[in-house]
């Protein structure tokens, strides 16, 4: 190879490697949005992004498939039982302290989150990143935090979210995030009152995907949608959840020696080495609808159970199936229609994964993802180098980028 021909590839790298790690990262999270809702045929915009980038067949959560759980191992690359948010209530029987998406403090309160998340990674290393909302992104510590972030306000109107994000990516270009998330609660708040196959959850549908229509048309209107990488994902699926299927857990332990925690899909049972022998054989022997594990039994699969918080006795509903207590159990009340949290190999847990961009393949259709090989991948999109205790693998999900 001659002198310049050399010169001229080194240059033209050069180039690239600039150019490439001027790119904006956008991370969009449609909460509870089911792998299969895109068959809906509601989703243009999301169409739009499969023709023109990735699409995966789903995106795997992470055990157990609830919001804060996965918005973090998404944004950590790991598993629950390793960030530590191993559910959106968590009690800790060593400190008698709990943890819930609704106590505020509890959730700015930075002793809970034991992962670092991407905006962590990204400061570091000389990145300036926005949050317009995430589980963990308000943390009571400066340097935790993205540079820009809001508050949690749940019925903030669609559209200002993505104004916000454009105003962000106005300013003036030492102050712009490169890194930009936001999030939408609408198909999971549709999902568990009305079901995932009611005409509510099918709006909520339409009404995420045109909201991603304003975002690219907004990206274009400023100028800059060629140099944006642009992830769509959700957190987990939603399965309906009938009023047949409700189970009365309390009526089966019957002791109050044992603290039953949470409802639903799974429950945590605390309590004394008698009490909880006892109260497992009970479960067993009912042979209902669900499975119990000593804390010990938990599935490797589930990687669920290096936890300090998990319960002494982790009691897991089939699908659809709700284990709930004597206060959450009224003569015809109307309970959820929909819900998740269930076993996250269960196709009905799982979300979906579409990415467009100059750093995507295009027209690229995947199979399954597993939401803890995010991290790496964004890390490697932001061209920063990730937290090496981790989980996520970028050899697992880099074939999706374009080399
Ligand atoms: P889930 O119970 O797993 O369906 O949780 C979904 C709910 O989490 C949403 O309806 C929101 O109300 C709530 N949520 C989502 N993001 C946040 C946040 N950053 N802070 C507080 N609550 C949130
Ligand atoms: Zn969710
Ligand atoms: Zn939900």
């Amino acid at each position: 190879m001659n002198f310049h021909y050399k010169l001229l590839i080194l240059i033209f790298t050069f180039l690239i490697n600039v150019y490439s790690q001027n790119y904006y990262l956008i991370l969009v999270s449609f909460d509870g949005f089911r792998w299969d809702y895109p068959s809906k045929e509601l989703t243009p915009n999301l169409n739009f992004i499969e023709e023109n980038g990735v699409k995966a067949l789903s995106l795997q959560p992470s055990f157990p498939s609830n919001t804060f759980p996965n918005h973090i191992s998404i944004v950590t690359g790991l598993y629950p039982q390793n960030h530590n948010i191993i559910s959106n209530n968590i009690y800790d029987k060593f400190t008698g302290n709990y943890y819930s998406i609704s106590d505020t403090s509890a959730v700015r309160n930075p002793k809970w989150y034991k992962g670092e998340m991407i905006w962590e990674t990204a400061r570091k290393q000389g990145i300036i990143t926005a949050s317009y909302f995430w589980p963990g992104s308000e943390i009571n510590v400066e340097y935790r935090r993205p540079n820009y972030f809001e508050f949690y306000e749940h019925s903030r109107d669609y559209k200002t979210r993505v104004e916000g994000v454009l105003e962000w990516l106005k300013l003036p270009y030492d102050k712009r995030p490169r890194f930009i998330n936001l999030y939408f609660d609408i198909v999971d708040t549709y999902g568990h009152k009305y079901g995932p196959k009611s005409e509510e959850t099918n709006n909520a549908v339409k009404t995420v995907d045109s909201i991603l229509g304003h975002l690219i048309n907004g990206l274009k209107d400023i100028g800059i949608a060629d140099s944006v990488n642009l992830i769509v994902l959700s957190d987990h699926g939603m399965t309906s959840t009938p009023s047949t299927k409700v189970i009365n857990i309390e009526e089966i332990i019957s002791n109050p020696q044992i603290k039953i925690f949470g409802k639903g899909p799974f429950v945590h049972l605390y309590g004394k080495k008698n009490d909880l022998d006892d109260a497992y054989k009970k479960l067993l022997n009912s042979k209902k609808n669900f499975s119990v594990y000593y804390k010990s039994e938990i599935p490797e699969y589930f990687n669920f159970k290096n936890n300090p918080m998990i319960g002494d006795i982790f009691v897991l509903a089939d699908l659809g199936y709700s284990l709930l207590t004597n206060k959450d159990i009224i003569k015809d009340r109307e309970y959820t229609k929909g819900n998740h949290g269930y076993d996250n190999n269960n196709i009905d847990m799982h979300g979906i994964f579409y990415a467009m961009g100059p750093s995507f393949k295009k027209g690229y259709k995947v199979g399954t993802i597993k939401n803890v090989n995010i991290y790496p991948l964004l890390c490697e999109l932001l061209n920063i180098i990730p937290n090496q205790n981790i989980d996520g693998k970028l050899e697992e999900i880099e074939f999706i980028l374009l080399r």
